[in-house]
């Protein structure tokens, strides 16, 4: 609330008539402006559009984004609407939109009258998302209610050739950068986009949300296949039936995702879990622990839980020998307290799930010969034992048969899409908004 406006307003309204849900509100009187205050940040519309539901053209069209701490009632203050009844409005649409919901970035569209007295609003349509919008209805009678842009499913087959990055790629071929997340997880265990390399090619087929032309989000990916290094990786969606979720296989029915082994040491007990707050039997201390311990006779072979390549393999005065791995873009795994490495692992050795990285010990902070397993996700020390590391099982041989039956054809029609050449960077004119402002239409002086 702001207090300080009420007086002003209260002066300004010349009468205010409340019957029932129904407020009348009026303008004050107008006053010739040529200047445009500069903080109106709004550009006309041109083409007459329809949007909301609504005929646009009907109206005086301004765009807004929402601005650091801007409320709803700074939105309509700026178009010299009463704060009666900016309030009134503000209860009334409680039961439908929460006012503090609303969210500096997001856009704002004030469409308004064009009269001989300037410009007087008839709604505010908020845009909760790109599909989502709330309508405040200022015309004679003060309302508010949801609304739902049309959403446009569509088929999308798409390629690229890598020339800097995938996600530039993407985006300087018009497709959803968003695409590159969802890659990046259907060939974490293939594809390494650390190294990517210019030249390295994509196809993927896909459903592709659209509003208006303009993308809200890609569905589930079908199949793709990804040329690095001139090797092609597919991978294919297959779901057994319709009541479970699906995963992707490539071209042979193999799953794109390798399992971590459950544990480092085949036979152990694990004798401290992952914990934020465990009393550490060395230094005497509450403090996190971040790994799982197994325990286990000293020289038992300690595996790498999954293929990856080696960080580290070295001495360190809390960890002792240790080796870490970096598995993918997402997960690292970590062994420490090793009585010794294993032969041959250094930095930048590449090793395979269940290859023997070093033996068990109690080098460095360590009461007895255990392994501490770590295991890092995105940057993150995080619990193995409570990921959902639900890797799919081996695609059972009864779907196999109907799986092969049905890439075949998904399969010919992804080799014939044609790789797209990388197209030249484009730097995009940034649009000055508030040089679009129409003067013409000068708002009502706001004189307090
Ligand atoms: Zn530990």
């Amino acid at each position: 609330m702001r207090k300080s406006y009420l007086p002003v307003a209260l002066l300004l309204v010349v009468s205010v008539g409340v019957t029932g849900a129904f407020m009348k509100y009026y303008m004050q009187q107008p006053v010739a402006t040529t200047q445009v205050p500069t903080k109106l940040l709004a550009a006309a519309v041109e083409k007459p559009v329809f949007k909301y539901g609504l005929n646009l053209s009907e109206f005086k069209v301004l765009k807004h984004v929402v601005k650091q701490n801007e409320i709803f009632a700074d939105m309509l203050m700026q178009y010299n609407v009463a704060y009666q009844t900016i309030d009134f409005l503000a209860h009334e649409s409680k039961s439908i939109f929460n006012l503090n919901k609303m969210k500096a970035g997001n856009n704002y569209t004030v469409l308004c009258q064009k009269t001989d007295n300037g410009l007087v609003p008839k709604k505010l349509v908020y845009e909760e998302d790109k599909v989502n919008y709330v309508v405040f209805n200022l015309d004679d009678s003060l309302y508010t209610y949801r609304g739902q842009n049309k959403v446009e499913r569509k088929h999308q087959e798409v390629s690229g050739v890598i020339n800097s990055s995938l996600y530039e790629t993407l985006e300087s071929n018009n497709m959803s950068p968003a695409l590159a997340v969802r890659l990046s997880e259907i060939f974490a265990w293939t594809v390494d986009f650390y190294k990517i390399q210019q030249g390295d090619k994509f196809k993927v087929v896909y459903d592709e949300d659209f509003v208006n032309g303009e993308s809200v989000g890609i569905g589930e990916i079908s199949s793709a296949v990804f040329n690095s290094s001139g090797k092609d990786f597919y991978a294919f969606y297959y779901a057994k039936d319709a009541a479970h979720e699906g995963d992707y296989y490539d071209e042979n029915g193999n799953s794109m995702k390798k399992e971590f082994l459950k544990a480092p040491v085949k036979f152990s007990r694990i004798s401290s879990h992952y914990s934020l707050n465990r009393f550490h039997p060395v230094t005497k201390e509450w403090k996190a622990h971040l790994g799982t311990d197994y325990a286990a006779p000293f020289g038992t072979p300690i595996m790498a839980t999954a293929d990856g390549i080696v960080e580290d393999a070295c001495f360190k005065v809390y960890n002792g020998n240790y080796v870490k791995i970096r598995h993918n873009g997402q997960y690292k795994t970590q062994y420490l307290h090793m009585s010794k490495i294993g032969k041959g692992i250094h930095s930048g050795t590449r090793v395979k799930q269940g290859e023997i990285i070093g033996y068990v010990g109690a080098t460095g902070l360590a009461t007895g010969p255990h392994v501490c397993y770590r295991f890092w996700k995105d940057g993150q020390q995080v619990d193995p034992l409570k990921q959902k590391l639900t890797f799919s099982d081996p695609m059972p041989a009864k779907y196999k048969t109907d799986f092969m039956a049905k890439i075949k054809s998904v399969k010919q029609r992804m080799d014939a899409i044609v790789y797209q050449a990388p197209k030249p960077k484009v730097e995009k004119p940034v649009e000055d908004v508030a040089d679009n402002y129409d003067s013409k239409y000068s708002l009502l002086k706001r004189d307090f």
